[in-house]
């Protein structure tokens, strides 16, 4: 059978958001008049209709103003990435993080997150600013205000990035990611039903298939945008659409801004800006985005005199997985890991205190790539499977994304999660075994790097050992112990400390990790109001930048790292300062 006819159902709905077709396409003719023939005057134009792109468009919307949003993909890709997203979100001291026992603080939360950025570059002046800005937002009104527009929260709060081993470098100290209930659709509806209505109020244009290729300066100042218009494509959500050019538009207002996202779709542009302190970059990667990704408003915008700043600083996952069922190509899945598994480098080697599944995602990868391979390994049980795997992407967490009770309840019963077990069924990383010497033969079947098995086994008998006390030495263990203590953790995160070679946890399971490319950490500088800002350090006129595209506020709100559920918080935020920023220098 083919890997799309394997399709889990959820992948294959067209509707994008739960009720909501999508924003209807208006006819927009090249010279952008309405279907009545009048000349249709627009205060901005949005280049992108991902997660920041709608809600820059909904806060202008909300001022009166009048808004053309261009977007190269059709309509069934509406969204963009944030569609696919778990819908984490970072917030500080909420009433989540209270009901479960978590007493968080601002001054806690700007420790966690300056450490975990550890800004040291003249170019740092607006990320740290935005930083602040963005923590009194997370604080503050972000919760309130999703609330105001329908966005509820799952009450289990995880505990992302646990950090690098101090207290005042990488890390959260406390669990802070809240998972939307709807997961990333949830998050996005609110923002279409806006545009929806401003399309109904005649006020909103949303031109799909428009590809921005330039854009138009007039004495120093950005004025409008000039493009392609790419033949329609009806292919699923996700998959790359034709770039096939049947037409070209130019459209012209006060202010544009770019909310294009970032350039993890693109791995020779990846490759081309890692930075030399992650190693070499990997000759294999997974898309842990769409094609869609693709970095081509960066360079647009440079052209127009934008300066980009901190292009070498990413946010790519070490625990890849090819996935079985592929909606994109070479599309990669990240488990989001509990504790507990094992984690070995690609020749049997365990890595080092303290990078445990789940607490250093670039410290990792630092190491990983020392190493010479692309891969490593995890090594589990059932039992640490069943409770600790959780796959990042809406279409893997149906109970989430549908709000489904009944298979959400799935969690803690016994059993993994379908799309779990789907994966050790199906997944071609996946081996599940008996004993230890079958597993290791199981690995081998797909890796060519020889690895130290009896060094694994070593690793295994001496964490067994570990186990006959409720105590040890094991920085691993202890960790563990800590994360129990943690309600959410002990509900539905955190399997019991087991030893690995008891049949009744088994069988034994081995993981084959590869790098997956996802998020982008600079890009385009900009002052507190989405300004995009030149090489002067003004702001370029007429242009403005929101979310990933600039780094998600300023050109890199996180420094070289992330405490994770920021990224579509950055955009929430930058895409509503962006909007001020707009309306500040429309008056
Ligand atoms: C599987 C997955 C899971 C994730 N989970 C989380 C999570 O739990 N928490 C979290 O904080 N973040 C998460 N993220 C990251 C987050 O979803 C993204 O960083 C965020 O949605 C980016 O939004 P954006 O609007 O900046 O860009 P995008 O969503 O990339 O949207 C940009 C849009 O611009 C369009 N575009 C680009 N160039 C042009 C052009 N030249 N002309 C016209 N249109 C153009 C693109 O087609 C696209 O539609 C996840 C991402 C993925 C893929």
């Amino acid at each position: 059978m083919s890997a799309a006819g394997r399709r889990p159902e959820i992948l294959r709905r067209r509707d994008p958001i739960e009720g909501d077709p999508g924003c209807p396409r208006p006819p927009l003719p090249v010279n952008a008049q309405s279907a009545s023939g009048e000349s249709i005057e627009f205060d901005a134009i949005i280049v992108g209709a991902g997660l920041a792109g709608l809600v820059t468009a909904g806060e202008l919307l909300d001022a009166g103003k009048r808004v053309l949003v261009v977007e190269q993909e059709p309509p069934q890709s509406l969204g963009g990435q944030a569609f696919w997203s778990f819908g984490g979100l970072f917030l500080i001291d909420s009433p989540e993080q209270r009901r479960m026992g978590v007493h968080d603080s601002l001054e806690l939360a700007r420790q966690d997150w300056f450490g975990t950025a550890a800004f040291d570059r003249e170019e740092d002046l607006w990320p740290r600013r935005w930083a602040e800005a963005y923590l009194e937002f997370a604080a503050g009104e972000k919760r309130s205000w999703l609330r105001s527009k329908g966005v509820k929260l799952f009450p289990v709060v995880g505990w992302a990035e646990r950090g690098s081993g101090t207290a005042g470098g990488h890390g959260n100290s406390v669990p802070r990611f809240h998972i939307t209930w709807g997961t990333g659709p949830g998050l996005l509806q609110p923002f279409i039903a806006r545009v929806r209505q401003g399309h109904a109020d005649g006020r909103a244009t949303l031109a799909h298939r428009h590809r921005v290729d330039e854009l138009l300066i007039d004495d120093g100042r950005v004025v409008g945008v000039r493009g392609s218009i790419l033949r329609e494509d009806d292919m699923e959500r996700g998959v790359a659409s034709n770039r096939d050019v049947v037409g070209e538009f130019e459209f012209r207002a006060p202010a544009v801004v770019v909310t294009s996202g970032g350039i993890g779709g693109n791995h020779e542009l990846v490759r081309r800006n890692w930075p030399e302190r992650l190693g070499t970059p990997p000759a294999h990667m997974l898309a842990g985005v769409p094609a869609h990704v693709d970095g081509r408003m960066i360079g647009i915008s440079e052209q127009a005199g934008a300066r980009v700043i901190n292009g070498d600083r990413m946010w790519h996952y070490t625990e890849g997985i090819q996935n079985w069922s592929p909606v994109w190509q070479n599309h990669g899945i990240r488990i989001l890991p509990g504790p507990s598994s094992l984690w070995f480098d690609a020749e049997g080697n365990r890595l080092p205190a303290p990078l445990f599944p789940g607490f250093d995602t670039l410290g990792t990868l630092e190491h990983l790539q020392q190493t010479g391979h692309d891969h490593s390994w995890f090594v589990l049980t059932q039992k640490i499977l069943e409770k600790e795997f959780t796959l990042s992407g809406s279409e893997q967490n149906p109970d989430l994304t549908d709000k489904n009770i009944g298979l959400l309840l799935q969690r803690v019963r016994p059993g993994a999660p379908a799309p779990v077990e789907a994966f050790k069924q199906h997944g071609a990383d996946f081996v599940v075994a008996a004993t230890l010497p079958e597993l290791f033969s199981g690995m081998r079947a797909i890796s060519d790097v020889p690895f130290d098995d009896k060094a694994i086994e070593r690793t295994v008998l001496e964490h067994d050992r570990e186990l006959d006390n409720g105590f040890s030495k094991d920085a691993q263990l202890t960790a563990i112990t800590s994360a129990r203590r943690y309600r959410g953790d002990k509900l539905i995160r955190v399997a019991s400390p087991h030893k690995f070679l008891d049949p009744k946890a088994g069988p034994l399971i081995a993981v084959k990790l590869h790098i997956l490319t996802r998020k982008t950490l600079g890009g385009l500088e900009t002052d507190l109001q989405g300004r995009a800002q030149n090489a002067e350090g003004t702001s370029v006129r007429g242009l403005y930048a929101a979310g990933e595209v600039s780094g998600f506020g300023g050109g890199g709100v996180h420094g070289y790292r992330s405490l994770e559920g920021t990224f579509l918080g950055g955009c929430l935020f930058s895409g509503r300062q962006a909007a001020r920023g707009v309306l500040a220098d429309l008056r």
